[in-house]
């Protein structure tokens, strides 16, 4: 029997009111703001709540295009420790549309593992990234208005870093010229757009760790430069106040549920190939004060989402994981192993075993910080136990327990053993090693990102990223924590290089300096700030009927 589609699921499921929920995560009537009848948001701070829950991070081996599930077994792992008796409170990002209309489809989870309301979620939600897009547009118009007004601040034209966003796959806009019009329509120039999820106040958004800090990071992004080349930042422009005011409701952590009733706390939403990757610091905080157990996932493979997780979040949230959990499939790791991706479902034990060296690498790079690990295996229809058992076999080596999670077909009832796997292991003395040190340069940490965790043989910086540098450093922002955006599907910076290459260099062809968010973006390979839409885009299968019945989300 086939199992309904995920959004079938959904609606099938009687969702519970979200005083309910809020009165399980153990917040009071005071701590949530209803939107709506199954939505809220939390009002912070949470006063008499200290943080003392364990956090359990959930990362991947590279992916697939289309997941390996780590949403889904985040969510089938926190109503797991609820089904063997721990309070669990889960900690997610916000979906984009951009892969909602695109190629991804949602970010809701799937099969009987699914955050609800899965349409809301993925389509408007609480208006968070909305709010973003707006704040984002209105400091680039405000910039544009600056120079028409007789330009004070001597802003080049011609060296603005601060790009207009929009949460969709655009590719038309990624280079546009504007001001076109004659004097009355302002000054002619280049600009750009950029994905919403992949703007420096998401970023911020989502490293806050309160509206004072937010209006500081704000105040610090870099705008500009002026004819002098000097930085322009937004306290120059003094329009400070007013993004953060706009912002002043996305800052609240969203709260919703489970099909199974476990809280969610779903709140910022940075792409882990050209940003940070990670939910709200705020929402992990909210979590790990609610919670035994904090569940969290950081986007795409350990190479990205977890590696920013532990080296740029940690920092802020000023916890680390007490378990890192990396979920892997048989067919991802067959497609490391060289199967053809219309082929995943092929049982296939001789790709499957070449693959193995993938998950193998992301395993040492989590050991590497010395936090205990546990493999998931994301159970699909088309796993064979001779495929399934030899992932376990492999896992030995490196004395970590590798356990099947079948959340997708059965909720918390399929995941109760990983959930038990998690509680031992997070029950182990952890001694969190830093990858690299604050005074570390660029260069430096950089470079200890590849050999470490990418298993590469260093950077290559191409001669526009040299340049840069020397200017950066004259300015003291040559020691910042990197936020590297590379393809997610490959440890190198070439997407089709699978497996667990070595010897490789990764190639460095920009930086972007984001001071508000706090560190220095480098762009890798030819990777893009503003994605396109796939030939069939996912938009072209979704549809409502005349009384509102939604259906082509996934
Ligand atoms: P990730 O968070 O790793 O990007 P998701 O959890 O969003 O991945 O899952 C990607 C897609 O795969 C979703 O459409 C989800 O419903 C589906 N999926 C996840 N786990 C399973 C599974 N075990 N069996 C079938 N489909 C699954
Ligand atoms: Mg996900």
């Amino acid at each position: 029997m086939t199992q309904p589609k995920d959004i079938e699921i959904a609606q099938q499921t009687k969702l519970r009111k979200i005083s309910e929920i809020a009165e399980t995560a153990g917040l009071t009537e005071d701590e949530i703001e209803p939107y709506g009848r199954y939505k809220g948001k939390i009002d912070l701070p949470l006063t008499g709540k200290r943080q003392s829950g364990k956090l359990v991070l959930v990362t991947s081996i590279n992916p697939t295009p289309a997941g390996e599930g780590k949403t889904t077994v985040t969510i089938g792992l926190g109503d797991g420790l609820r089904k063997i008796g721990k309070r669990a409170v889960l900690a997610l990002r916000e979906p984009s549309l951009g892969p909602v209309m695109g190629m991804k489809g949602g970010a809701t989870g799937g099969g009987y593992a699914q955050v609800a309301p899965m349409e809301d979620i993925n389509l408007h939600f609480n208006g968070d990234f909305h709010a973003l897009t707006t704040a984002n547009n209105t400091l680039a118009a405000l910039i544009d208005n600056h120079i028409q007004q007789g330009n004070e601040l001597h802003i080049d034209p011609r060296r603005i870093s601060f790009h207009r966003v929009l949460d969709i796959n655009d590719r038309a806009l990624r280079n546009t010229v504007i001001g076109m019009g004659g004097p009355t329509s302002g000054m002619p120039r280049e600009d750009h757009f950029d994905i919403t999820v992949a703007s420096e106040l998401m970023a911020i958004l989502c490293l806050a760790t309160d509206l004072h800090d937010l209006k500081t990071r704000i105040n610090r992004i870099v705008v500009a430069e002026n004819y002098d080349r000097q930085p322009v930042t937004v306290a120059d422009l003094q329009v400070g106040g007013a993004i953060a005011l706009l912002l002043k409701e996305a800052i609240k952590p969203n709260l919703v549920q489970t099909l199974e009733g476990t809280p969610a706390i779903i709140h910022g939403g940075p792409f882990a190939n050209i940003a940070h990757g990670c939910n709200s610091v705020l929402a992990t905080r909210t979590a790990l004060q609610l919670g035994e157990y904090a569940v969290t996932e950081a986007g795409f493979g350990a190479d990205l989402g977890a590696e920013k997780f532990l080296d740029i979040k940690v920092p802020v949230l000023g916890k680390t994981p007490d378990a890192v959990v990396l979920v892997s499939t048989v067919r991802a790791l067959k497609l490391n192993g060289g199967q053809a991706l219309a082929d995943l479902t092929t049982p296939n034990l001789d790709a499957l075993q070449k693959g193995l060296a993938n998950l193998g690498k992301h395993i040492e790079s989590m050991q590497r910080y010395q936090v205990p690990v546990v493999v998931a295996i994301n159970a699909f229809t088309s796993d064979t136990s001779e495929e399934i058992k030899l992932i376990q076999d492999y896992c030995q080596q490196f004395n970590v327990e590798a356990l099947e999670a079948d959340e997708w077909a059965h909720g918390g009832d399929g995941t109760t053993e990983l959930a038990h796997a998690v509680v031992r292991a997070a029950q182990q003395p952890t001694d969190f090693k830093p990858l690299y040190d604050a005074d570390d340069d660029i260069v430096t940490k950089a470079t200890k990102i590849v050999t470490t965790i990418y298993g590469g043989r260093g950077v290559v910086l191409e001669p526009h990223a040299k340049v840069q540098l020397r200017r950066y450093a004259k300015r003291g922002w040559d020691k910042l924590p990197v936020c590297m955006a590379k393809t997610q599907y490959s440890l190198t910076d070439r997407p089709k290089q699978l497996g667990a290459p070595k010897d490789f260099d990764i190639h460095i062809r920009a930086f972007e300096p984001r001071l508000g968010a706090g560190f220095m973006v480098a762009l890798t390979g030819s990777i893009l700030t503003m994605p396109g839409l796939p030939k069939h885009p996912a938009a072209l299968d979704m549809a409502i009927t005349d009384d509102g019945k939604i259906s082509g989300i996934f």
